[in-house]
């Protein structure tokens, strides 16, 4: 059965944001750099498919995500572009992603040994892997002493079936404006492994280092891709690392379920943390925590309403917040009601929802949950 969709609380997604975004990393990383677009995590919650769709016609070389899962689900809705699979592989996943034509990233003789043999079962032609490298994040990769000892294994045991396509590792702390020394010192490491490589005659096609931060900063490991993710849903990891020119493509919208006059020294919802010191209009909104809209931002959040800020009231619950719309005597039963995004002259952007919320800006959007629809503009 097709599912219903009538609750007046919907994510705008807007398409020709997306394509711009990327278009606009583009031009910055210029034209002879490719841009592999991060998808993962449900498209950063927009939209894994639509957002894939919009880079790829935008001119993404390919798609990257952190599950053979979401390989699956592109692959499922006709996606035919490389989609890099950024978690390794996981013994039992081999042959899936062998049947789907994903490229995994790899960095230890388990990864090749499932691989060669998934390889070898399914007749294929060779399979495209990337190398990870561990320069400084100290999460996934071959650490740079480890390299030599992992290509010997490739090459006397996996060459013929696996071939290294890119070489690839990733900034720990690209984001924190004040500290370039520590990915100047991990680009470092990169290049000596590149020269470990280049001994052994192994010269994968795609080096790439970047995510957004680290192409906004360093356009000297730009190299031959860069790995955009937040970038191009419109925002930067912070305020201070972002392309000025990116657009904002998701909006967040409600309408009014009702509005409660309410007398002063009223104490509104769970814990009564809060009562009203005047009389006041509230207006019921349907959104809660129980969509990704933290309760942790109780006291701090505004919505708006007719281009107006209007403060919540009182804790948010799972399913309902109140806004106080006392200042906006015309405000109405089935009023507009934007969370995120702009009306009129006034604007929530992403930052500004996840300092109320003590979130960084990829938890907002990924944190809003399946229950809220989410329409294109
Ligand atoms: N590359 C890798 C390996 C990642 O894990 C991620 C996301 O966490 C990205 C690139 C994209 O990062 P960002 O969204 O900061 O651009």
């Amino acid at each position: 059965p097709r599912s219903v969709e009538v609750r007046p609380t919907w994510a705008s997604v807007d398409e020709g944001a997306l394509a711009h975004n990327l278009r606009t990393v583009q031009a910055h990383v210029g034209e002879r750099c490719r841009v592999l677009a991060v998808v993962k995590a449900d498209g950063y919650g927009h939209g894994a498919v639509e957002s894939a769709r919009a880079f790829v016609d935008a001119g993404a070389w390919g798609l990257a995500v952190s599950l053979v899962e979401e390989g699956v689900e592109l692959r499922q809705h006709g996606v035919r572009a490389p989609v890099l699979v950024l978690s390794g592989v996981h013994p039992g996943s081999e042959d899936v992603i062998v049947h789907g034509a994903l490229t995994p990233v790899v960095w230890s003789p388990q990864h090749f040994q499932l691989l060669t043999s998934a390889v070898r079962r399914s007749g294929a032609a060779t399979l495209p892997v990337h190398i990870k490298i561990d320069t400084g994040m100290s999460r996934l990769g071959v650490l740079p002493e480890d390299l030599g000892a992992l290509l010997d294994w490739y090459q006397a045991h996996a060459a013929s079936e696996l071939r290294i396509e890119g070489v690839m590792t990733h900034f720990a702390c690209a984001d924190d404006a004040e500290d370039a020394l520590t990915s100047a010192r991990q680009l470092e490491r990169f290049q000596a492994c590149l020269r470990v490589l280049g001994e052994r005659r192994i010269h994968p096609s795609i080096r790439h280092v970047c995510n957004s931060a680290g192409l906004v900063r360093f356009s000297e490991a730009h190299l031959d891709m860069v790995r955009p993710g937040i970038a191009l849903y419109g925002a930067g990891s912070s305020r201070a690392v972002e392309l000025p020119e990116l657009r904002m493509a998701m909006g967040v919208h409600s309408r009014l379920l009702g509005i409660r006059e309410l007398p002063a020294g009223t104490a509104v919802s769970y814990g009564h943390r809060q009562v009203l010191d005047r009389p006041s209009r509230l207006g019921i909104v349907p959104v809660g925590y129980g969509d990704g809209y933290p309760r942790t931002m109780s006291g701090r959040a505004q919505m708006l309403i007719r281009g107006h800020r209007c403060p919540v009231v009182g804790n948010i619950t799972m399913d309902l917040s109140m806004v106080d719309v006392t200042e906006l005597p015309d405000a109405r039963e089935g009023e507009r009601v934007t969370l995120m995004g702009t009306q009129g002259r006034e604007r929530i952007d992403l930052y500004e929802l996840a300092d109320w919320a003590q979130l960084i800006p990829y938890e907002v959007t990924c944190g809003l949950s399946k229950r809220v629809p989410r329409r294109p503009l």
